[in-house]
Protein backbone atom coordinates (compact mmCIF):
# COMPACT_ATOMS: atom_id res chain seq x y z
CA UNK A 1 0.00 0.00 0.00
CA UNK A 2 1.45 3.37 -1.58
CA UNK A 3 0.75 6.42 0.11
CA UNK A 4 -1.27 8.64 -1.86
CA UNK A 5 0.31 11.64 -1.78
CA UNK A 6 3.60 10.47 -2.12
CA UNK A 7 2.64 8.34 -5.47
CA UNK A 8 0.58 11.14 -6.94
CA UNK A 9 2.81 11.65 -9.75
CA UNK A 10 1.79 8.23 -11.12
CA UNK A 11 -1.49 8.33 -10.09
CA UNK A 12 -2.23 11.96 -11.66
CA UNK A 13 -1.47 10.48 -15.24
CA UNK A 14 -4.20 8.05 -14.92
CA UNK A 15 -6.62 10.89 -13.55
CA UNK A 16 -6.10 13.33 -16.39
CA UNK A 17 -6.26 10.53 -18.96
CA UNK A 18 -9.52 9.64 -18.26
CA UNK A 19 -13.23 11.60 -19.54
CA UNK A 20 -15.01 10.98 -16.18
CA UNK A 21 -14.14 10.48 -13.00
CA UNK A 22 -16.55 8.85 -10.24
CA UNK A 23 -15.31 10.03 -6.84
CA UNK A 24 -17.20 8.36 -3.69
CA UNK A 25 -15.95 8.28 -0.32
CA UNK A 26 -17.27 7.44 3.31
CA UNK A 27 -18.44 10.17 5.67
CA UNK A 28 -17.16 9.14 9.21
CA UNK A 29 -13.50 9.20 9.74
CA UNK A 30 -13.07 10.16 6.17
CA UNK A 31 -14.64 13.34 5.18
CA UNK A 32 -15.24 14.64 8.75
CA UNK A 33 -12.97 13.04 11.74
CA UNK A 34 -14.28 10.48 14.30
CA UNK A 35 -15.54 12.14 16.99
CA UNK A 36 -17.02 10.49 20.83
CA UNK A 37 -20.61 10.86 19.94
CA UNK A 38 -21.83 10.10 16.43
CA UNK A 39 -24.11 13.52 16.43
CA UNK A 40 -20.82 16.05 16.62
CA UNK A 41 -19.16 14.51 14.00
CA UNK A 42 -19.12 17.67 11.05
CA UNK A 43 -17.39 18.16 7.91
CA UNK A 44 -14.94 20.97 7.76
CA UNK A 45 -15.80 23.45 5.59
CA UNK A 46 -12.93 22.99 3.80
CA UNK A 47 -14.00 19.82 2.42
CA UNK A 48 -17.14 20.91 2.14
CA UNK A 49 -16.17 23.42 -0.55
CA UNK A 50 -13.58 21.41 -2.55
CA UNK A 51 -16.43 18.30 -2.48
CA UNK A 52 -19.07 21.39 -4.30
CA UNK A 53 -16.20 22.63 -6.70
CA UNK A 54 -15.93 18.96 -7.54
CA UNK A 55 -19.31 18.25 -8.03
CA UNK A 56 -19.93 21.16 -10.16
CA UNK A 57 -17.26 19.66 -12.47
CA UNK A 58 -18.87 17.74 -15.36
CA UNK A 59 -15.33 15.38 -15.55
CA UNK A 60 -16.86 14.58 -11.88
CA UNK A 61 -19.59 12.62 -10.42
CA UNK A 62 -19.45 12.73 -6.69
CA UNK A 63 -21.27 10.50 -4.17
CA UNK A 64 -20.92 9.51 -0.64
CA UNK A 65 -21.57 6.47 0.67
CA UNK A 66 -21.83 5.29 4.20
CA UNK A 67 -23.30 3.29 7.30
CA UNK A 68 -25.38 6.46 8.51
CA UNK A 69 -28.63 6.55 7.55
CA UNK A 70 -29.76 8.72 3.83
CA UNK A 71 -31.47 11.81 6.14
CA UNK A 72 -29.03 11.92 8.32
CA UNK A 73 -26.08 11.77 5.74
CA UNK A 74 -27.97 14.28 3.49
CA UNK A 75 -28.23 17.38 6.35
CA UNK A 76 -24.34 16.54 7.65
CA UNK A 77 -23.60 16.52 3.83
CA UNK A 78 -25.56 19.44 2.82
CA UNK A 79 -24.66 19.36 -1.01
CA UNK A 80 -26.63 19.63 -3.53
CA UNK A 81 -26.82 17.22 -6.80
CA UNK A 82 -24.64 14.61 -5.71
CA UNK A 83 -25.24 10.63 -4.94
CA UNK A 84 -26.42 9.77 -1.40
CA UNK A 85 -26.20 6.11 -0.23
CA UNK A 86 -27.01 5.58 3.57
CA UNK A 87 -26.91 2.61 5.50
CA UNK A 88 -24.34 0.99 3.89
CA UNK A 89 -26.14 1.38 0.40
CA UNK A 90 -29.33 -0.39 1.44
CA UNK A 91 -30.93 3.16 -0.10
CA UNK A 92 -29.52 5.30 -2.64
CA UNK A 93 -30.27 9.11 -3.73
CA UNK A 94 -29.18 11.13 -6.32
CA UNK A 95 -29.76 12.70 -9.84
CA UNK A 96 -32.08 10.67 -11.39
CA UNK A 97 -32.04 8.04 -8.55
CA UNK A 98 -33.79 6.42 -5.77
CA UNK A 99 -33.42 3.27 -4.62
CA UNK A 100 -34.06 0.96 -1.55
CA UNK A 101 -32.98 -2.51 -0.99
CA UNK A 102 -36.89 -3.80 -0.99
CA UNK A 103 -35.86 -7.18 0.54
CA UNK A 104 -34.46 -5.01 3.65
CA UNK A 105 -37.33 -3.00 3.75
CA UNK A 106 -39.48 -5.86 5.07
CA UNK A 107 -36.94 -5.90 7.75
CA UNK A 108 -37.67 -2.86 8.78
CA UNK A 109 -40.24 -4.07 11.79
CA UNK A 110 -37.53 -6.54 12.86
CA UNK A 111 -34.78 -4.10 13.33
CA UNK A 112 -37.33 -1.70 15.35
CA UNK A 113 -38.09 -4.65 17.37
CA UNK A 114 -34.20 -4.97 17.97
CA UNK A 115 -33.65 -1.48 18.54
CA UNK A 116 -36.37 -1.44 21.40
CA UNK A 117 -34.54 -4.94 23.17
CA UNK A 118 -31.00 -3.82 23.01
CA UNK A 119 -31.65 -0.25 24.14
CA UNK A 120 -33.43 -1.95 27.21
CA UNK A 121 -30.70 -3.83 27.42
CA UNK A 122 -27.86 -1.45 27.52
CA UNK A 123 -29.14 0.96 29.73
CA UNK A 124 -27.17 -1.39 32.18
CA UNK A 125 -23.42 -0.44 30.89
CA UNK A 126 -22.96 3.02 31.01
CA UNK A 127 -21.55 5.31 27.70
CA UNK A 128 -24.03 2.96 24.96
CA UNK A 129 -26.08 4.51 22.41
CA UNK A 130 -28.54 2.34 20.03
CA UNK A 131 -29.00 4.31 16.65
CA UNK A 132 -32.12 3.27 14.30
CA UNK A 133 -31.34 4.05 11.24
CA UNK A 134 -34.54 2.37 9.94
CA UNK A 135 -32.97 -0.08 7.86
CA UNK A 136 -30.39 -1.04 10.67
CA UNK A 137 -29.30 -0.98 13.53
CA UNK A 138 -25.55 0.88 15.27
CA UNK A 139 -24.55 0.23 18.85
CA UNK A 140 -21.51 2.61 19.63
CA UNK A 141 -19.59 2.09 22.75
CA UNK A 142 -16.59 4.53 22.00
CA UNK A 143 -17.59 6.28 25.27
CA UNK A 144 -17.79 2.83 27.41
CA UNK A 145 -15.17 2.52 30.15
CA UNK A 146 -12.82 -0.17 28.49
CA UNK A 147 -13.67 -2.09 31.16
CA UNK A 148 -17.01 -2.89 30.33
CA UNK A 149 -16.40 -3.27 26.62
CA UNK A 150 -16.44 -6.90 26.54
CA UNK A 151 -20.09 -7.10 28.13
CA UNK A 152 -21.47 -4.87 25.41
CA UNK A 153 -20.47 -7.61 22.84
CA UNK A 154 -21.93 -9.99 24.71
CA UNK A 155 -25.52 -8.41 25.16
CA UNK A 156 -25.21 -7.56 21.80
CA UNK A 157 -24.86 -10.80 20.99
CA UNK A 158 -27.44 -12.25 22.95
CA UNK A 159 -30.17 -10.15 22.26
CA UNK A 160 -29.50 -10.41 17.92
CA UNK A 161 -28.66 -14.63 18.10
CA UNK A 162 -31.96 -15.71 17.33
CA UNK A 163 -32.75 -13.51 14.18
CA UNK A 164 -29.11 -13.92 13.18
CA UNK A 165 -29.39 -17.90 13.57
CA UNK A 166 -32.06 -17.75 11.25
CA UNK A 167 -30.38 -15.84 8.37
CA UNK A 168 -32.70 -12.48 9.37
CA UNK A 169 -29.95 -10.57 9.88
CA UNK A 170 -25.83 -10.12 10.28
CA UNK A 171 -23.76 -8.15 12.26
CA UNK A 172 -20.44 -6.46 11.32
CA UNK A 173 -18.04 -4.44 13.62
CA UNK A 174 -16.65 -1.02 13.05
CA UNK A 175 -14.55 1.36 15.03
CA UNK A 176 -16.01 0.98 18.45
CA UNK A 177 -19.63 0.05 16.91
CA UNK A 178 -21.74 -2.94 16.14
CA UNK A 179 -24.00 -2.98 13.03
CA UNK A 180 -26.99 -4.76 12.98
CA UNK A 181 -28.05 -4.95 9.27
CA UNK A 182 -30.23 -6.97 7.19
CA UNK A 183 -28.36 -10.45 5.88
CA UNK A 184 -29.39 -9.33 2.38
CA UNK A 185 -26.07 -9.40 -0.20
CA UNK A 186 -26.12 -6.33 -0.58
CA UNK A 187 -23.16 -3.63 1.00
CA UNK A 188 -20.97 -0.76 0.21
CA UNK A 189 -19.29 -2.94 -2.82
CA UNK A 190 -23.05 -3.79 -4.32
CA UNK A 191 -24.05 -0.11 -4.37
CA UNK A 192 -20.68 0.91 -6.16
CA UNK A 193 -21.82 -1.77 -8.81
CA UNK A 194 -25.09 -0.63 -9.22
CA UNK A 195 -23.61 3.34 -9.82
CA UNK A 196 -21.46 2.07 -11.82
CA UNK A 197 -23.67 0.23 -14.27
CA UNK A 198 -25.61 3.09 -14.61
CA UNK A 199 -23.04 4.21 -16.22
CA UNK A 200 -23.00 1.26 -18.60
CA UNK A 201 -26.65 1.74 -19.43
CA UNK A 202 -26.33 5.02 -20.31
CA UNK A 203 -23.52 3.85 -23.38
CA UNK A 204 -21.34 6.07 -22.10
CA UNK A 205 -17.55 5.53 -21.56
CA UNK A 206 -16.46 3.60 -18.05
CA UNK A 207 -15.74 6.44 -15.50
CA UNK A 208 -12.63 5.57 -13.37
CA UNK A 209 -13.92 5.16 -9.91
CA UNK A 210 -12.36 6.14 -6.81
CA UNK A 211 -13.42 5.44 -3.21
CA UNK A 212 -12.08 6.71 0.07
CA UNK A 213 -13.17 5.00 3.06
CA UNK A 214 -11.87 4.09 7.24
CA UNK A 215 -13.59 1.09 8.24
CA UNK A 216 -14.38 -2.63 7.90
CA UNK A 217 -17.36 -2.21 5.90
CA UNK A 218 -15.29 0.29 3.53
CA UNK A 219 -13.56 -3.25 2.56
CA UNK A 220 -16.07 -4.03 -0.33
CA UNK A 221 -16.17 -0.79 -1.66
CA UNK A 222 -12.37 -1.24 -2.28
CA UNK A 223 -12.86 -4.74 -3.79
CA UNK A 224 -15.29 -3.53 -6.48
CA UNK A 225 -13.31 -0.53 -7.32
CA UNK A 226 -10.07 -2.69 -7.55
CA UNK A 227 -11.58 -5.19 -10.08
CA UNK A 228 -13.06 -1.92 -12.38
CA UNK A 229 -9.34 -0.59 -12.12
CA UNK A 230 -10.19 1.84 -9.59
CA UNK A 231 -7.91 4.12 -7.05
CA UNK A 232 -9.26 2.49 -3.89
CA UNK A 233 -7.94 4.93 -0.77
CA UNK A 234 -8.00 3.59 3.17
CA UNK A 235 -7.59 6.56 5.50
CA UNK A 236 -5.34 5.14 8.41
CA UNK A 237 -1.99 3.55 8.59
CA UNK A 238 0.15 2.75 5.74
CA UNK A 239 1.04 -0.94 7.31
CA UNK A 240 -3.05 -1.71 7.87
CA UNK A 241 -4.42 -4.81 6.42
CA UNK A 242 -7.03 -3.83 3.87
CA UNK A 243 -7.36 -4.84 0.11
CA UNK A 244 -7.18 -0.94 -0.69
CA UNK A 245 -3.75 0.02 -2.72
CA UNK A 246 -3.46 3.00 -1.51
CA UNK A 247 -3.56 5.19 2.23
CA UNK A 248 -4.06 8.78 3.15
CA UNK A 249 -3.44 9.19 6.80
CA UNK A 250 -6.02 11.93 8.01
CA UNK A 251 -9.03 13.84 6.88
CA UNK A 252 -6.36 17.13 6.48
CA UNK A 253 -4.65 15.04 3.78
CA UNK A 254 -8.26 13.72 2.10
CA UNK A 255 -8.77 17.60 1.78
CA UNK A 256 -5.30 17.73 -0.26
CA UNK A 257 -6.01 15.18 -2.31
CA UNK A 258 -9.23 16.37 -3.25
CA UNK A 259 -7.81 19.88 -4.34
CA UNK A 260 -5.05 17.94 -6.25
CA UNK A 261 -7.97 15.85 -8.13
CA UNK A 262 -9.67 19.31 -8.77
CA UNK A 263 -5.97 21.32 -10.31
CA UNK A 264 -5.19 18.80 -12.35
CA UNK A 265 -8.33 18.77 -14.54
CA UNK A 266 -8.68 22.13 -14.70
CA UNK A 267 -5.52 22.03 -16.82
CA UNK A 268 -6.02 22.41 -20.98
CA UNK A 269 -5.02 18.99 -21.95
CA UNK A 270 -7.34 17.35 -19.91
CA UNK A 271 -10.00 19.14 -22.09
CA UNK A 272 -12.70 18.23 -23.84
CA UNK A 273 -15.49 18.06 -21.43
MG1 LIG B 1 -16.02 5.58 8.18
Amino acid sequence: MEHLLSAWPAVVRRVRDCRRILLLSDYDGTLSPIVERPEMATMPREIKVLLERLARHQGFQVGIISGRALNDLKERVGIEGITYAGNHGLEIQGPGLAFVNPLAEEMKPLLHLLHCVLNSTLTAIRGTLVENKGLSLTVHYRQVDESKMEDVRRAVDSVVAASRAVGKIRTTNGKKVYEVRPAVDWDKGKAIELLLARHARKGKLAPLPIFLGDDATDEDGFKVVQRNGGISVLIGEKGASSGASYCLSSVAEVGRFLELLGECKRRPNSEPY
